[in-house]
């Protein structure tokens, strides 16, 4: 068993331990999924559901969500138009019931009254009076966590009773980023900082060395922990509608570009052997297990799932107070051992030093998973289109060092291309 599957197996004793969480009532057996354990965010003191509300667009569908009983709600000023979105069900909500977070990012020099301007802007959007948490979005240093004018700001408006509390997110690196200025060092930080009650990181079962010193110094100052990207797999059943297309329209490819794809083609067919042999073919369970796995960590209260319609969100509602298995942790590892190398880590960046052009790695990568995991096509394709730098195109006529830099195997090149082909699409 190596490293991460002894951590898998290690993992089962923390199912079921104590982090203060408290059990709900059952719903009868026809009833819509009902959330089943709360457990208490940090020092915040909230009672909150284990499994929780991200980025979701539907209006309908986060209000299912919230009749499920979850009761946290994550947005951010970037994600567009999403705070009126989320505006129609929180004037429905038991508000005093509900932990509302936004973020805003700072990363501009912006000053104490632009912070407060935007913030008022968000509360306006939302039609809150206030919200439990506004966070720092995705600090790109940790020098950045002491922005003077965002903690002024945050001093005005939890004074005025219209911020709660203030938290930090992060999912890890930009291509403009020091590759020294990783996730796991801007949240011990924020950590030792002591003014972030909260925080909202990248956390899962194939990514787990840059978040456990985190969640261990957010045990010891009772930080509150929502995590993100908890399911890293969807790409992979989603990228095969790509690579099929890639085949039927045998365009002439320069032998570079066919060798970056062939790389990849490779693993992504060695992955699929691998699935059939391992009665890994829905990606449900494997979703579930993911999910489960992570909520079996003592130091995490909340994982935020951004299920776009009404039956992903009933499958996730339905693992909330369940706990991983044996099975669970054995498909898991037989995941990460015939499918890991397709996922490139949130959070990580250990290739792009390699990368003579520059190229954004993690971040385009990070893209094509909001594109293809998480059904945010319109929104990804935007953000690739906007990348000030070099692109994944620059990646045709190239040997690739970065491959052999990525300590999981990950085919960059090829995936690269396939993401240019796909967050380009006309
Ligand atoms: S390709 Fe590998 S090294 Fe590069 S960012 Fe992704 S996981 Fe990290
Ligand atoms: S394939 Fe070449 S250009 Fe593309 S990320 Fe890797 S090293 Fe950079």
């Amino acid at each position: 068993m190596g490293v991460l599957g002894a951590g898998l197996a290690g993992s089962r004793a923390f199912a079921g331990s104590d982090n203060s969480s408290q059990a709900a009532p059952q719903a009868s057996p026809d009833a819509p999924p009902k959330i089943k354990e709360y457990r208490t965010l940090g020092r915040t003191g909230f009672q909150v559901s284990d499994i929780s509300c991200g980025f979701i667009m539907d209006e309908g569908v986060i209000r299912a969500a919230y009749e499920s009983g979850m009761n946290y709600f994550d947005t951010a000023e970037e994600y567009p138009g999403h705070h009126r979105v989320l505006a129609k069900v929180i004037k429905y909500m038991d508000r005093k019931k509900v932990f509302i977070t936004t973020k805003l990012e700072a990363t501009k020099g912006e000053t104490k009254a632009g912070f407060l301007k935007r913030a008022r802007k968000a509360l306006e959007e939302l039609q809150a009076e206030y919200v439990d948490c506004l966070m720092m979005h995705c600090p790109e240093k940790a020098a950045t966590l002491k922005d003077e004018g965002f903690h002024a700001a945050m001093a005005e408006l939890k004074a005025e009773g219209r911020v709660r509390h203030v938290g930090v997110s992060q999912h890890g690196t930009f291509w403009f980023r020091d590759p020294e200025e990783t996730m796991e060092k801007i949240l011990l930080a924020a950590a030792d900082d002591g003014r972030f009650d909260v925080f909202l990181m990248a956390y899962n079962f194939l990514k787990r060395d840059n978040a456990e010193r985190v969640l261990e110094a957010c045990g010891k100052k009772r930080i509150g922990v929502a995590l993100m990207k908890t399911a890293p797999i969807a790409i992979y059943y989603n990228l095969k509608s790509r690579i099929e297309a890639l085949e039927k329209d045998k365009k002439e490819v320069d032998p570079l570009y066919a060798d970056g794809l062939k790389r990849y083609k490779e693993k992504y067919d060695a992955a699929q052997e691998f699935i059939q042999a391992h009665d890994l073919k829905n990606p449900e369970q494997i979703r579930d297990a993911a999910i489960r796995f992570v909520l079996g960590h003592p130091g995490v209260h909340t994982a935020c799932c951004q299920t776009q319609t009404y039956d992903a969100l009933n499958g996730v509602v339905r693992l909330s107070g369940t706990k991983l298995t044996v099975a669970d942790n054995a498909k898991l590892e037989a995941y990460r051992e015939g499918c890991g190398s397709l996922y490139c880590r949130h959070a990580c960046g250990v290739c792009e030093p390699s990368c003579p052009q520059g190229v954004p790695v993690n971040t385009i990568l990070r893209y094509q998973h909001y594109f293809a995991a998480q059904r945010r096509e319109k929104e990804a394709m935007g953000f690739y289109a906007n990348i000030p730098g070099v692109r994944a195109d620059a990646c045709r006529d190239c040997g690739a060092p970065c491959e052999a830099a990525c300590p999981y195997g990950v085919p960059v090149q090829g995936m690269l291309l396939v993401a240019h082909d796909t967050l380009s699409m006309p």
